[in-house]
């Protein structure tokens, strides 16, 4: 079941385009890579897809319907979405993090055993690792039928990053549809189904992550010129 489109969708910002004409689709239970160099467009895209920032022409299909309703109303529809930035509260512990976001503390552990040891510590206080598990912990005990996330892995020692792509590639199997920005081209490719590159506010290259696995040289060609 596809759960996510862009059909031709131009989107920047004060109505400039950054992006120009993307298509994409994300289905359930895949994990679909966006990539690209600095300055391409994900992140534009991303919002515009999450109903964060409007869209200039073309359109967003959501659950099967076109769409140009905000972010909240996305998420009542069983959208997720991690930015960059670590959503969690720092003044507040670990447990309170998860039990103000109104999750069943008990599931987002099962995902994320090793914070079991750090409830009582305040979010502030956990590495920059154990803010991304806490803050993906939280969306995923949600049960989001669809994941939007930004750059999880940003400035994360490479065990961490695998960590958290394993449990998203984990929720990929149990369902959940996912479109990942990520820098990292091979950590990517590693858990996905299918990408996407992006060049300048268009796609250049898509394929399966197979596929492109072995294109990776190509791939960072892209990022340079
Ligand atoms: P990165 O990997 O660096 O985050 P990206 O592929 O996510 O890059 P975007 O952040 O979407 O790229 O940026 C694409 C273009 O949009 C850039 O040229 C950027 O300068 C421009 N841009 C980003 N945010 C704004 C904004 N708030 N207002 C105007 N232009 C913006």
């Amino acid at each position: 079941m596809t759960l996510l489109a862009a059909r031709g969708l131009t989107c920047g910002y004060n109505d400039v385009p950054v992006v120009q004409r993307l298509d994409l689709e994300v289905q359930a239970g895949e994990v679909v890579a966006l990539l690209g160099p600095n300055g391409a467009g994900k992140t534009t895209a991303l919002m515009t897809l999450s109903g964060e920032l409007p869209l200039i022409s073309g359109e967003v299909i959501f659950n099967g319907e076109s769409t140009r309703a905000p972010l909240h109303k996305r998420v009542r529809g069983g959208m997720a979405v991690v930015t960059e930035e670590r959503s969690v509260f720092m003044g507040m512990s670990t447990v309170n993090n998860l039990r103000v976001g109104r999750v069943d503390t008990r599931r987002a552990l099962e995902r994320f055993p090793e914070l079991n040891e750090r409830l009582k510590v305040p979010a502030g206080l956990l590495s920059g690792g154990e803010q991304q598990m806490l803050t993906l912990a939280r969306a995923l005990a949600r049960e989001p039928t669809l994941l939007l996330a930004d750059e999880l892995s940003l400035g994360l020692a490479p065990k961490v990053v695998e960590r958290l792509l394993r449990s998203v590639r984990d929720a990929a199997d149990q369902g959940l549809g996912v479109l990942l920005v990520e820098q990292h081209i091979p950590r990517a490719l590693d858990v996905a189904d299918r990408a996407y590159v992006m060049r300048r506010g268009q796609v250049v290259m898509q394929g399966s992550g197979a596929e492109l696995r072995d294109r990776v040289e190509e791939i960072e060609a892209a990022y340079l010129t």
